[in-house]
């Protein structure tokens, strides 16, 4: 099938699944292979459950008329997507940054929703897969789009931006973040700096956060709308009034300062706030009205959620972790007025070669805040070289049956961890 072909196949059925478990009437199934399967087996299958058409790229599998060859299920996907936002021809955003991308983007479609018809990514659907869907969920309807992306190789974020071709680029900012797939600091600098690359070429803007030199660096000439947390650099100011643990900061607009108290815990929340406030002002959003979107964001999934149990005060960031994220949520919790306070930190994973040396440095910056309780989860945190009174656990599960027996009360306790550590377990037993 050509490219034409397929593009009039989407046209008519414009619903696109990639996942044969979630089948609507009437999709285009994409039959994508994973590391540990092969899509291309469950074509019959979503014809069955009702996909109008199934995209193979294994000939045995056509068995059906509606079962359609293409050389590579994955390449049609994303030409389709390039294709669709090519003639689409509408203002896209494309959001990547080492932490906050989520959150930003969120903020951001909330702040922007005000005035625009928007799609923006779903949940973190942020990769080779999830940027193309978010393309082709864009209609003639959409006056705007924002597209999260994320990347842990060197490259990815130039082939992500091949696919969405963003007029406007932003980068949350740039840390110590999956460094095992980029090599090192430098590597995250450089594949983030694709997005600015590919925005100055195209004659795009970026939104750049003034205050972070990183980023300065990373933009060179690149034609930018700038915002910044340091009174003495230019772009729309913001400052950080209070993280207690909700974020309060202000932002002054052309007609003056506006107070914004927000449902985001952690002052790191000011830039992710600023950003969607610059986002708003370019795009002609009232004040007020970005005050307002600003104000009534909810955190979902883990991210930096505030939980009141009956013994205890919890912040819980069980969602990701990594030597950036992690430095800026303990800077947060240094800050919370509670007595007594506790942290609960799982292993951050993917560090590579520099695991050992960043898991030794929170312990070591843990010890010099001296809190009251320290539980640390995972065998990265176990290795580490710990005071008398940190508890180790090698496991989620062994951290479980601990607290079950302690039952600490009355703190306020951060908790904080990779992914795959499943912290959030741990809250039905504080
Ligand atoms: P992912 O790589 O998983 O897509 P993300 O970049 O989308 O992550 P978010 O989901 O917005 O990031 O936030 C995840 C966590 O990152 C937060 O819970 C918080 O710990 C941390 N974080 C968020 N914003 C910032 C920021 N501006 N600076 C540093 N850390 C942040
Ligand atoms: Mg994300």
């Amino acid at each position: 099938m050509t490219k034409e072909e397929l593009y009039q196949l989407f046209l008519s059925h414009p619903n696109v699944s990639t996942d044969s478990r979630n089948i609507k009437e009437g999709c285009l199934f994409f039959a994508l292979k994973g590391d540990n399967f092969n899509g291309n087996q469950f074509a019959g299958n979503a014809i069955e459950q009702g996909a109008a058409y199934a995209i193979v790229d294994e000939k045995e599998y056509v068995t059906d008329s509606r079962i359609v060859y293409v050389a590579n299920v994955l390449e049609s996907l994303q030409e389709l997507a390039r294709h669709h936002r090519q003639l689409l021809n509408l203002p896209i955003l494309a959001i990547t940054g080492s932490n906050g991308k989520t959150t930003t983007k969120e903020l951001t479609a909330a702040v922007l929703s005000k005035k625009f018809n928007l799609i923006f990514t779903q949940g973190n659907l942020n990769n080779h897969i999830g940027v193309p869907l978010t393309l082709l969920s864009m209609t003639r309807e959409t006056e705007l789009g924002i597209v999260e992306m994320g990347a842990n190789h060197p490259g990815e974020i130039a082939i992500l931006s091949e696919i969405a071709l963003p007029n406007y680029g932003l980068i949350t900012n740039v840390g110590k973040a999956h460094i095992e797939g980029f090599g090192s600091f430098e590597g995250v600098k450089k594949t983030k700096a694709e997005l600015y690359r590919f925005v100055e070429r195209t004659g795009g803007k970026i939104f750049i956060n003034q205050a972070n030199p990183h980023l300065r660096e990373m933009a060179r000439e690149t034609p930018n709308i700038p915002y910044t947390t340091n009174k003495d650099l230019p772009g729309l100011q913001g400052e950080l009034v209070e993280a207690n643990p909700f974020m309060v900061c202000k932002i002054k607009f052309p007609k003056g300062w506006l107070y914004i108290k927000t449902k985001l815990i952690g002052g790191y929340n000011l830039e992710n706030a600023l950003a969607a406030a610059t986002v708003g002002s370019f795009f002609g959003i009232d004040p007020l009205k970005i005050k307002e979107a600003l104000e009534s964001y909810v955190p979902a999934n883990n991210r930096s959620q505030f939980i009141e149990s009956n013994s205890n005060k919890l912040q819980l960031d069980a969602y990701n972790a990594n030597p950036s994220s992690m430095q800026v949520a303990l800077d947060t919790f240094q800050h919370i007025n509670n007595s007594p306070k506790g942290v609960i930190l799982g292993d951050m994973l993917e560090l590579g070669t520099t695991s050992a040396e960043e898991h030794q440095k929170v312990v070591d910056r843990i010890a010099a805040n001296e809190p009251d309780f320290v539980l640390l989860v995972g065998p990265e945190f176990s290795k580490c070289q710990l005071p008398d009174s940190f508890q180790s656990f090698r496991t989620t599960e062994e951290a479980k049956s601990y607290l079950e027996t302690t039952k600490p009360s009355g703190f306020y306790l951060l908790i904080k961890g990779s992914r795959g550590m499943k912290l959030e377990s741990l809250v039905e037993k504080l």
